[in-house]
């Protein structure tokens, strides 16, 4: 990928929370491009490192070393209020909770970082968005009375109404039913191949995973896997390799399980029900 490609990079990317004996290496030196114009999903166990990665990268949470490379600047160099005005104007964010303001209808919302920023909006991006999401009738109403997939769907045209150059998106399709998920995911999919958006998206599901153009697999804060054109299958199976892996490093034997915190457990069940 040469530099005029990259989205964004990060460059021996290392992050340590706390220090001493309870020092955690959440970031083991990460070396990754995302070029402009991809999709690509990051999957991995519960406390591996995928969301810190992202919070590093999007600026929101400081790296303990290494560069971080975004249109020609590292933003590890950046203070706090170049941070926050690049993130306004060329980074965008999907949360799994949506995060709408309940008293305002889905047009304000989806208009509020350029409220915000005393910005006016571009008409004709603003009704591209709106139709493309299918949200024209539902613009007067408040998030209380939509659907799960149509709050998703608010939240995604709000990420993208400043066109940031990248969005990143944590587990988008998290509180959505199975069919508002596939619609999400064939959104923010549309939106890589015709808008020209990079998308860099956390999900513990394989079948989301698939709507990516790039899977990469993050365990213990480093990259083990990075598949290009993922299908859910084959995403599965470098899950369970993995989890398989991390079990033989804790020198167990595998058919045992080990005590495992809720979030993990829950992924691997995840990851377990999509090969059903
Ligand atoms: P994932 O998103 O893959 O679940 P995280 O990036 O949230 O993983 O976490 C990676 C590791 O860093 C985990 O061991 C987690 O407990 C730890 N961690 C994350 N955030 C903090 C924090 N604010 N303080 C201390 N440890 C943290």
């Amino acid at each position: 990928m040469n530099e005029s490609n990259t989205a964004i990079q990060a460059v021996g990317l290392v992050k340590d929370y706390g220090s001493g004996d309870g020092v955690v290496h959440a970031l083991r030196g990460v070396d990754v491009a995302f070029a402009k114009g991809e999709f690509t999903a990051i999957m991995g166990p519960s406390g591996s490192g995928k969301s810190t990665l992202m919070h590093t990268l999007a600026g929101l949470d400081r790296a303990t070393s290494g560069r971080i490379l975004f249109e020609g600047d590292d933003l590890t160099r950046m203070n706090d209020r170049q941070l926050t005005l690049l993130r306004r104007g060329k980074i965008g964010f999907i949360f799994q909770s949506f995060n709408l303001l309940p008293m305002f209808t889905a047009e304000a919302n989806i208009l509020m970082p350029l409220t915000l920023a005393g910005a006016k909006a571009d008409r004709a991006w603003f009704d591209l968005l709106v139709d493309t999401l299918g949200l024209r009738r539902r613009l007067g109403h408040r998030p209380a009375e939509m659907s799960g997939g149509q709050q998703q769907r608010v939240a995604i045209a709000r990420a993208l109404i400043t066109k940031p150059s990248l969005v990143f998106a944590d587990e988008p399709t998290g509180n959505l039913d199975s069919v508002s998920s596939a619609e999400t995911l064939a959104f923010l999919k549309r939106s890589v191949d015709e808008l020209g958006q990079t998308i860099i998206m956390v999900t513990h599901d394989a079948v989301a995973a698939s709507y990516a153009d790039r899977a990469i697999v993050f365990a213990d804060g480093r990259i083990v896997a990075d598949e290009p054109h993922p299908t859910a299958d084959r995403m599965n199976l470098l899950l369970m390799e993995e989890r398989r892996a991390a079990l033989a490093a804790e020198s167990l034997p595998a058919s045992i399980e080990p005590p495992t915190p809720p979030k993990r457990a829950r992924a691997a069940h995840a990851a377990a029900r999509h090969t059903r």
